[in-house]
């Protein structure tokens, strides 16, 4: 068997309203999805996360002609023979982006060819179903008090739609921030809540900040810090009893086991779109293992994303063992994205706030090639 075609297709929706978090508005919805073809005629699809235009140049002139003519179903292999070729000026960032749209794509085809979902090539399902969490509460250009109210009513919504889990929005600046914790916390005081600042704060603001959410027993605290700071991680460990979590800015295995074993970590969130894609993953999950870590994909793409991190959960062993362990939990970005919601002829299945683990071969999600069309920016083929 032989790549035969690569095509990328580079998405676009124009949102209706802006939203915002800690560092930016988004006004659209871009993604780059990967399209790979073998000699007789499967097709396995990817997704990467991050800025669509320049993907599209790394899979389309450097990575895709090299990739033509390899067996698509050595993913290991091919995984590392892209590592090698771009080692010398692309540990990370955009290149690493670019290899994991590729590698979810060979993951997805492999299934199809060998009549296996994802979650079996990984080594077997846990859970048929996997129960979300509910990302939304972004900030919208508006006085703050009615902000708040506006942030609390959605809250609200999910919990009428059945989610007993979600993560709010802080990083606006510290004084807002401390407000909204207590009073999303008064409006919901069964909800597990979490919140993400997108590394907005420094030291002494996310000890301030830190101290309310584990007053208001917050179940996570996400990107406190920059993820450059991995001592910084640490000191705020000590101070804290909330379990910090990062990683949707890191990648590779490497990567991970540098953040993870400064300590001040409890939870890693590869996106799988960006840390190197499924086959890296698991590896990001066996350095997270040695280290008695749990794994929760960072996850705000379209259902190719979706679908990839739900197998990734459901095969996914939780530390520690135990009868009555927690579950997995999957990132259900409630944010408006039509390549999410409007793209696909088979989704991933969400009922009662719950993802269905794809059964079918590959990823288990189909793309509506008459929707791409809808979307599309620019495609890129090479044969
Ligand atoms: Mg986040």
């Amino acid at each position: 068997m032989k790549i035969d075609c690569i095509r990328t297709h580079h998405l676009r929706h124009r949102l209706d309203a802006p939203f915002g978090f800690s560092q930016w508005y988004y006004d659209t919805r871009n993604t780059l999805l990967v399209e790979i073809i073998a000699d007789d005629g499967t097709t396995g699809w990817g997704e990467c996360y991050g800025p669509a235009e320049v993907y599209q140049a790394a899979i389309s002139s450097f990575y895709g002609p090299r990739l033509l003519g390899l067996d698509p179903l050595a993913t290991d292999r091919l995984w590392h023979d892209m590592w090698q070729w771009s080692l010398d000026f692309a540990r990370g960032g955009i290149m690493m982006g670019a290899m994991s749209g590729i590698d979810i794509a060979l993951w997805d085809l492999k299934g199809k060819t060998l009549g296996l979902s994802v979650s079996e090539l990984m080594g077997g399902r846990y859970r048929d179903t996997v129960p979300g969490y509910a990302t939304g509460m972004y900030f919208k250009d508006m006085p703050e008090d009615a902000l708040s109210e506006s942030l609390i009513a959605e809250a609200v919504g999910y919990r009428e739609q059945g989610f007993k889990a979600m993560k709010i929005k802080i990083g606006k600046n510290p004084a807002f921030d401390v407000r909204l914790i207590a009073a999303m916390r008064e409006a919901l005081p069964h909800t597990t809540l979490m919140a993400d600042a997108n590394h907005a704060y420094d030291l002494p603001e996310a000890v301030r900040v830190g101290q309310v959410l584990d007053k208001h027993n917050y179940a996570w605290f996400e990107e406190p810090l920059s993820p450059e700071f991995e001592l910084q991680y640490r000191q705020l460990r000590e101070k804290l009893d909330v379990p910090l979590a990062t990683g949707e800015c890191e990648q590779t295995r490497y990567g991970f086991q540098r953040l993870l074993s400064a300590g001040g970590v409890q939870i890693a969130q590869p996106d799988l779109a960006y840390c190197g894609g499924i086959s890296e993953a698991l590896k990001i999950r066996s350095v997270a293992s040695s280290l008695g870590i749990n794994v929760v994909p960072h996850c705000w793409g379209t259902m190719l994303s979706l679908a990839a991190a739900t197998h990734f959960l459901a095969s996914g062993y939780r530390e520690p063992g135990r009868a009555e362990v927690g579950g997995a939990i999957l990132e259900l970005d409630r944010t408006p994205n039509p390549l999410r919601d409007e793209l696909f002829e088979v989704p991933v299945t969400i009922e009662d706030a719950t993802a269905r683990v794809p059964t079918a071969s590959g990823l288990g999600v189909i793309v509506d090639r008459t929707a791409l069309q809808a979307f599309r920016v620019k495609e890129t083929e090479i044969r």
